[in-house]
């Protein structure tokens, strides 16, 4: 056993966790334990922030974050194996699936994105949004990435 215990210890302060929990214990990951970080440019476009990210323990296969973004910046377009829940927490935003009209999202809404939707999500241009994005991994994977949403796309001219 011993020797098992110093490496355990060792990757959960590389992941930044002050100590190692027992799996059967709630767990509280406090506000300001993770960095704010920036959405990958090869998936989003415009200034995005992402924070509070979560995953469930196995068997649990929830997982997700809070997304942010500034005026015009949105999701590449995408798909959700098992779908996607979206909670608008401030501001005024944009959701699409392809052949849909795009949708003003406000906070309060909760979207639904049925699995293997092809569809992206973002702030209006004048007006931010934050929402609390949630969805479930099917074989290690909650969203497959596609092409960027162009700006004719983006400004509702090509559905
Ligand atoms: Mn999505």
């Amino acid at each position: 056993m011993k020797p098992l215990i110093a490496p355990l210890v060792a990757l959960s302060l590389l992941a930044g966790e002050a100590c190692a929990e027992p799996a059967n214990e709630i767990r509280i990951s406090s506000a300001g334990s993770q960095p704010s970080a920036r959405g990958p440019e090869e998936y989003f476009t415009g200034s995005v922030r992402v924070d509070g990210l979560f995953k469930g323990d196995l068997p649990a296969r929830v997982g997700g974050g809070t997304v942010t973004f500034e005026p015009g910046a949105r999701t590449a377009w995408h798909t959700h194996p098992l779908g996607q829940t979206l909670i608008v927490t401030a501001g005024v935003g944009y959701v699409q699936q392809e052949g849909g009209p795009r949708q003003e999202i406000r906070p309060g809404d909760v979207v639904w994105i049925p699995p293997h939707t092809r569809h992206w999500h973002g702030a209006t241009a004048t007006n931010g949004m934050t929402h609390i994005a949630i969805a479930e991994a099917e074989n290690g994977t909650t969203v497959t990435w596609m092409d960027k949403v162009s700006d004719a796309q983006y400004g509702g001219e090509t559905p």
